[in-house]
C-alpha cells in the first residue's frame, strides 16, 4: 500500500454534504485503506472566476492504486457528483487534486505529484496541516507544518475558517 493525499474542495450545491460524501466513499473505496480525513474548511474564493466560497479538506489514503489511476479514480468521483469543466479555476461541484504521492515526484501532462502549487494555498495547507504535518516535499525538503507556517507569516489575501461540526 503506498500513501497519498488528496485535496477536497467544492464551491457549487451542498459542498459540505458533497465533502461528507468523498469521506464515506474514499473510506469504503475497495482500493483504498487507513483513511484518515481532515476537518472542513470554509475558504474564500481565489481567482475572479471562482465563483462562492468554498468548503475545501484534505484526506490521507493509502491505496494499491498507482499514481495515473489514482488520478483516474478521483477524475470518476468527481464526474459522478456532477462536475463539468467549463472555465480554468471556475465553480466547481467537486474538485480532488493528487497533493503528493509517497515522495514520488511527477511531471507528466496529465499528473504533477506533489500538487505545484501546494506550498502558496492556505485552503490546501492547513487541512493537509491536519493530518499529514511531518510529510516532506520531495522537492524543497520542507515539511507541510513548515510550508504552512511560512505561507501564515507571508500570506494576507486568503481567507479560511476551520468548521465546527
Ligand atoms: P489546479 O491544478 O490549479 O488546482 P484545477 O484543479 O482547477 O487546477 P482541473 O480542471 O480540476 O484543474 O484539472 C485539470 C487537469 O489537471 C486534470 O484533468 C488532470 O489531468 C491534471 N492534473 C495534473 N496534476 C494533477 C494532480 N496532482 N491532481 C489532479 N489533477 C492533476
Ligand atoms: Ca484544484
Ligand atoms: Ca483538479
Amino acid at each position: 500500500m503506498k500513501e497519498a493525499a488528496i485535496a477536497v474542495g467544492g464551491n457549487l450545491g451542498d459542498s459540505v454534504s458533497i465533502c461528507r460524501d468523498v469521506f464515506h466513499l474514499l473510506g469504503h473505496h475497495p482500493a483504498m485503506d487507513g483513511v484518515k480525513c481532515s476537518s472542513l474548511y470554509r475558504t474564500s474564493p481565489v481567482g475572479d472566476d471562482a465563483g462562492g466560497w468554498f468548503v475545501n479538506a484534505a484526506v490521507l489514503v493509502k491505496t494499491i492504486l498507482d499514481p495515473l489511476a489514482l488520478l483516474d479514480e478521483m477524475l470518476e468521483i468527481e464526474k459522478g457528483f456532477g462536475r463539468v469543466r467549463t472555465i480554468k479555476w471556475g465553480p466547481r461541484t467537486l474538485d480532488l487534486d493528487i497533493l503528493f504521492y509517497e515522495d514520488r515526484q511527477i511531471d507528466l501532462p496529465r499528473l504533477k505529484v506533489p500538487h505545484p502549487l501546494m506550498d502558496e494555498r492556505l485552503f490546501v495547507l492547513a487541512p493537509l496541516a491536519e493530518i499529514a504535518p511531518e510529510w516532506t516535499h520531495p522537492g524543497s525538503g520542507r515539511s507541510v507544518r513548515q510550508m504552512f507556517d511560512q505561507l501564515l507569516k507571508t500570506d494576507h489575501g486568503q481567507q479560511i475558517q476551520r468548521l465546527d461540526m
